[in-house]
């Protein structure tokens, strides 16, 4: 049977990337090695990192002003990366609380200078985006989750301030188009959005660098990868050459505006089921509603058929579409490389499932 991976990470990759990838494993561009036993520095893989390189930059439209590189450590190293070479003792940073993942940045940030967390939904169960505080100008930063995989929020307007912003971009990179030049940072775990598990894409302003007193040591130091042009250890490079595939097939498919419209699109789809469908209700705020991961429960009285729901998804081949356990219920993670057909199959269960037992 067909599956329909709504995993929210490691997540689905587009077809055509994997087959690809496939045949790289067993024979690289002809060369009669794998990519799997090359060396960093050779030119086969030069050529990969260059044009990864290039491709994060012409998709985001990066000036020279930007610097990037593919580090290890998953999006939870820059929690503590970030301040750690970004906010000096004696200088605050600003922090949107949003979910689990900006509360685990902000924990890490506090070991390096003050922060002060200018809002906070966690008291609503993060179930919207707070909009309109303050944020102090003299933070060094304001650090945004723009898109919250486990409670299935995402900012579709960014807070007003002359503060630059650094921001977890982990489960929604690449998905739609972003006004870089209001971020000195962003960071990316690939597995959600843009390749396998291993790699994290760092994009940042360079005059945002070198400006704490303490010493860096030389792997969590960003001017060190940046200088070194994500070569100065050995880079995962299986995991960049995916995410580099990856980003061909966003180029060919519309770029980033072809992507916000084909997810635009499939969310609604999706989101339309849950709000007619009698026997679900949306968890998130509406309007803060994600595009990459909408979670939905069973509605009032119904909670008990949550499990029957759940074996129906399974039955029609759809993968993971249970929620995260701080939320409940169930969530579909509806990436990039998600085809509107998989969605019509969850929507089709989810009609099927209330005339049922509606
Ligand atoms: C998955 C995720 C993380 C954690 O990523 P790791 O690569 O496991 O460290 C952090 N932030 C967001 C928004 C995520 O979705």
């Amino acid at each position: 049977m067909k599956k329909h991976n709504f995993s929210a990470g490691p997540a689905i990759l587009p077809a055509s990337v994997l087959e690809e990838a496939a045949q790289a494993v067993r024979d690289f561009n002809g060369i009669g090695l794998s990519i799997l036993e090359i060396s960093h520095r050779s030119p086969s893989f030069s050529a990969v990192l260059e044009e990864a390189d290039e491709l994060v930059r012409e998709l985001l439209g990066l000036s020279d002003d930007y610097g990037l590189a593919w580090l290890t450590g998953g999006a939870s190293t820059q929690f503590f990366m970030a301040p750690m070479n970004l906010l000096d003792d004696d200088k605050m940073a600003a922090y949107a609380d949003t979910g689990s993942w900006s509360a685990k940045a902000i924990k890490e940030a506090r070991n390096f200078g003050a922060v002060e967390v200018v809002a906070s939904s966690k008291p609503q169960n993060y179930a919207y985006i707070p909009k309109q505080y303050e944020i102090p100008a003299h933070a060094q930063y304001l650090h945004l989750t723009s898109n919250n995989t486990i409670f299935g929020t995402q900012y579709h307007s960014w807070p007003e301030t002359n503060v630059p912003f650094v921001a977890d971009m982990s489960s929604d990179m690449f998905s739609r188009p972003v006004d870089v030049n209001r971020f000195g940072l962003i960071y990316a775990g690939a597995q959600k959005n843009l390749g396998p598990a291993g790699v994290t894409l760092v994009i940042v302003r360079k005059d945002m660098l070198g400006r704490v007193s303490r010493k860096l040591p030389s792997m969590l130091d960003y001017r060190i990868h940046l200088e070194n042009g994500s070569t100065y250890n050995t880079p995962p490079v299986f995991p960049i050459y995916v995410s580099m595939l990856t980003m061909r097939w966003i180029k060919a498919n519309g770029g980033l505006q072809g992507m916000a419209r084909h997810n635009e699109a499939k969310a609604k789809a999706l989101y339309d089921e849950i709000d007619a469908n009698p026997m679900f209700r949306g968890v998130a705020a509406k309007e803060d509603r994600s595009l990459m991961n909408a979670t939905f429960v069973m509605a009032e009285g119904k909670e008990e058929m949550a499990p029957a729901f759940l074996q129906a998804t399974k039955d029609a081949g759809c993968v993971d579409v249970k929620g995260h356990r701080s939320v409940g219920g169930f969530r579909a993670s509806i990436y990039n490389a998600m085809a509107p057909e998989s969605i019509g199959v969850l929507v089709s269960v989810m009609q099927d499932f209330a005339q049922k037992n509606g």
